[in-house]
């Protein structure tokens, strides 16, 4: 099935629901056992049927499947967050005195997760490079049980080398672990490209309306048993209601995503047109330096992209920000909604140079039309401009 039909069909079992076209919410902790045999069972069984209210429920199970189906793994895992997801994952591989490798440009909690649980866990991490590569090897010791990746990276947009980085862990004993929130199940697949772990924050696109939190994690067959596992004994478990509004975001996800990306790249080739801007940093611009990797690799670009200003105070940022009318500002991303927020104070880097030449700004084109967005920030470029002329 092309991804579009597999999109429409994943994980549908009307007939387990009277014929209902999507499975209903199942509220659910009890599960009643009828005899003494089917509950001692349900013990043995518990990632396979609904047992209690923690392992999911068969919406839980529907989105699951629907969501491995599309990223190509075994099988997925929904969380309470994209965070939750991460936590999850990482911890089913590292022990005290464990060592990883994390990618410079992580997401934030990531990196925080890493620096404080981890670190307190007795497990080291070193960041690397985004545009390490094959160079990777140089870094794994013989202790290294994890490298993660994520592409492009939060807030900098790099695209990495990510069959390159899987094959070095790989070679070193280590998984690959990946967040491919910005890939999304369409754009992105990751076991083709030799990740092991693939997770997400289901929040930004899958639910795709700014109104559940919601994280995934697909696993190849070898490591599902142990993520699933590491997941369900912290309780991490995804709730009734979320799972079933990510269901019904997914289904839609390929429209609005396309939708995302037209709207995202008309943005960005107009914004790198402006003179006060320094530099787009959008991977589907043929200029932008992680182009290649990511014509070689992606299916596509979701809304998401950075934008450096020339250098300018941060008074006339503001009043470029504050009068936007159509751009909210905000965190999260993946909704209906455009959305801005400068990230120049956001960014840490510990592993690899950041140094941008002016400040830096995250938008998430929405699915508004275009010629307004426009309009909008050509609004706010006027009052960026009156603040360095007044
Ligand atoms: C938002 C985000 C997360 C975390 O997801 P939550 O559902 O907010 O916990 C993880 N990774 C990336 C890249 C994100 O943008």
């Amino acid at each position: 099935m092309k991804p579009d039909t597999l999109i429409a069909h994943a994980g549908r079992h009307p007939e387990d629901h009277h014929g209902a076209v999507n499975p209903p919410v199942y509220r659910v902790s009890t599960v009643l056992h009828p005899t003494v045999a089917d509950l001692e069972e349900s013990g043995r069984l518990r990632f396979d049927k609904m047992t209690y209210g923690r392992y999911g429920t068969p919406t839980t199970f529907a989105l699951e499947e629907a969501v491995a189906a599309l990223e190509g793994g075994h099988r997925a895992i929904a969380t309470s967050s994209g965070l939750a997801a991460i936590a999850g994952a990482l911890c089913a591989f590292v022990k005290a005195g464990d060592h990883i490798l994390v990618t410079d440009s992580a997401y934030f909690p990531t990196r925080r997760f890493c620096d404080t649980v981890l670190k307190g866990f007795g497990v080291e991490t070193t960041y690397y490079d985004p545009l390490i590569g094959s160079g990777i090897a140089s870094l794994m010791r013989p202790d290294t049980r994890v490298v993660l990746l994520e592409s492009p990276g939060s807030l900098t947009f790099e695209v990495q080398d990510v069959p390159a980085i899987a094959a070095a862990a790989h070679a070193g004993g280590a998984v690959a672990i990946m967040d491919n929130t910005w890939g999304t199940p369409l754009f992105f697949k990751p076991f083709e490209k030799g990740i092991d772990v693939s997770l997400q924050a289901a929040t930004k696109y899958i639910v795709g309306h700014s109104d559940a939190m919601l994280g995934i994690v697909t696993t190849t067959k070898e490591h599902f048993l142990r993520v699933k596992t590491s997941i369900s004994t912290f309780g991490y478990s995804a709730g009734s209601e979320e799972v079933y509004l990510a269901l019904r975001g997914l289904r839609t996800l390929a429209v609005r995503l396309r939708q995302h990306q037209e709207t995202g790249i008309l943005l960005a080739n107009w914004l790198r047109t402006r003179a006060e801007v320094a530099r787009v940093m959008h991977p589907a611009l043929h200029d932008d330096p992680g182009h290649p990797l990511w014509f070689r690799d992606f299916d596509g670009a979701c809304g998401l992209f950075g934008v450096c200003l020339k250098p300018c105070p941060k008074g006339a940022v503001d009043a470029f920000l504050n009068s936007l009318t159509l751009f909210g500002m905000g965190y999260s991303w993946g909704g209906f909604e455009s959305l801005i927020v400068p990230t120049s104070d956001a960014i840490e880097r510990t592993a690899s140079p950041w140094a941008p030449p002016g400040p830096t700004l995250r938008i998430h084109a929405g699915l508004e039309t275009p010629d307004d967005l426009i309009a909008d920030l050509e609004r706010g470029f006027a009052a960026l401009r009156g603040v360095l002329s007044g």
